[in-house]
């Protein structure tokens, strides 16, 4: 417990997150390998914790009061809170922005030490307004009316919003929905639009007979898992053994999609396989795809898949609900409305494939994830700080290859 307590007073960056998941922890190591000291305080772990790699690092599960007394007693320069329209993390963030200006102004007062910057990673893309609505309807089973609570709610994710010294940004979408949701005073002054986008994976793999299609994700409605089978049975019919088509994951509809890949001999099935399995079967497809369907209350912000498929130079099919995608057409990637017919995309996809795709990926990616660029940005000392900073641009981001 003393080392803990140790090693948390000694940092200079705390990221507090309410749910913690295995990508944190992976960056979280590879920040510490470049020589950051962060710390990470959290209350849950997702499905996909890695107990293992935990131990390895300084991540540790707290409750509030010790994420509390952590920045009071030690002499963190930046604190990074869940971004305020996350809802379920906002009584945690209310808290600690109320201690990180209480313990600024105690010290700004005392002259005992520098204060502590507010920073934050925003992707959020839906009105917190719908949220709090739905969440109160749920509750309530729509017996009481839902405005006060949803003003409340607008009200105290204005109020953390107010007080973050430094956000980033990881989509147009986002910073627009925030752009809404300011008071008059507007976004923080130290902002910036980081688009999320990977940098290239290293794995290699050998090269499948035929041309291959991929989908990675949660086989479900709203991953597009029904429009996805038809639109791949089509292209069966339109271009007969042209192809070989790999599903990848785990979900509500796991039925429909092994029992769909079951008959066809041009279709393989892994159920949460493990990632070297993951890496092997991205890095030998040519194509990947994620139908997203957004519904009243969530839509795709960035969707991981696509930042995976895109690290492994595959060409993306999306739909246009996710955040990249001006970033996908203006890279010359096929982005459809979520409500297209199977039988125009799948002539679609057969015309890219035969006519204009030539193998080599039409885009480039930056040499660093730009979510670790936005770490650097965050928590550097100087908001002006420009190291790996793309500047935030869609169009000028990237130079196409020729
Ligand atoms: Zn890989």
């Amino acid at each position: 417990m003393s080392e803990i307590v140790g090693k948390v007073r000694g940092s200079r960056q705390l990221a507090v997150y309410s749910v913690a998941r295995a990508e944190h922890l992976e960056r979280l190591a590879l920040r510490n390998e470049n020589g950051n000291s962060q710390v990470l305080l959290y209350g849950s772990e997702y499905y996909d914790w890695d107990s293992a790699k935990q131990k390895e690092l300084p991540a540790y599960r707290k409750g509030l009061a010790f994420a509390v007394f952590a920045i009071i007693l030690g002499d963190p320069r930046s604190v990074e809170i869940n971004e305020p329209a996350n809802l379920p993390a906002l009584p945690r963030a209310i808290a600690l922005v109320s201690a990180i200006r209480t313990s600024n102004y105690l010290l700004a007062w005392s002259g005992s030490r520098s204060r502590t910057r507010i920073v934050c990673y925003a992707l959020e893309n839906v009105h917190p307004r719908s949220s709090a609505l739905r969440k109160w309807n749920a509750l309530t089973g729509g017996k009481l009316p839902p405005g006060p609570f949803a003003w409340l709610v607008l009200r105290l994710v204005r109020l953390v919003l107010s007080q973050i010294d430094r956000i980033a940004f990881g989509s147009p979408e986002s910073m627009e929905l925030y752009g809404a949701i300011a008071t008059r005073r507007g976004l923080p002054r130290q902002h910036r639009l980081i688009l999320e986008l990977p940098n290239d994976c290293n794995c290699s793999a050998d090269t499948p007979e035929k041309p291959q299609m991929i989908f990675v994700g949660q086989f479900s409605e709203r991953k597009g898992l029904p429009i996805l089978l038809e639109t791949w049975e089509q292209i069966r019919l339109k271009a007969p053994g042209q192809f070989k088509y790999v599903l990848i994951g785990i979900g509500s509809l796991e039925k429909q999609a092994t029992l769909w890949a079951e008959d066809r001999s041009d279709v393989s099935i892994y159920v949460d396989p493990a990632r070297s399995v993951i890496h092997r079967e991205l890095r030998r497809s040519k194509v990947l795809y994620l139908l997203s369907q957004s519904t009243d209350h969530w839509q795709e912000q960035i969707g991981l898949p696509i930042s995976e498929g895109l690290a492994h130079d595959c060409f993306i099919v999306a739909t246009s609900g996710t955040g990249l995608a001006s970033w996908l057409r203006l890279n010359h990637q096929l982005v459809v409305p979520e409500d297209i017919a199977p039988a125009d995309l799948a002539d679609q996809v057969i015309n890219k494939m035969t006519a204009e795709w030539v193998g080599e990926p039409l885009y480039s990616l930056p040499n660093m994830h730009s979510r670790e660029a936005a770490n650097e940005w965050l928590h550097a000392p100087h908001s002006n700080s420009t190291t790996n900073i793309f500047d935030g641009k869609v169009e000028a981001s990237f130079e196409e290859k020729s």
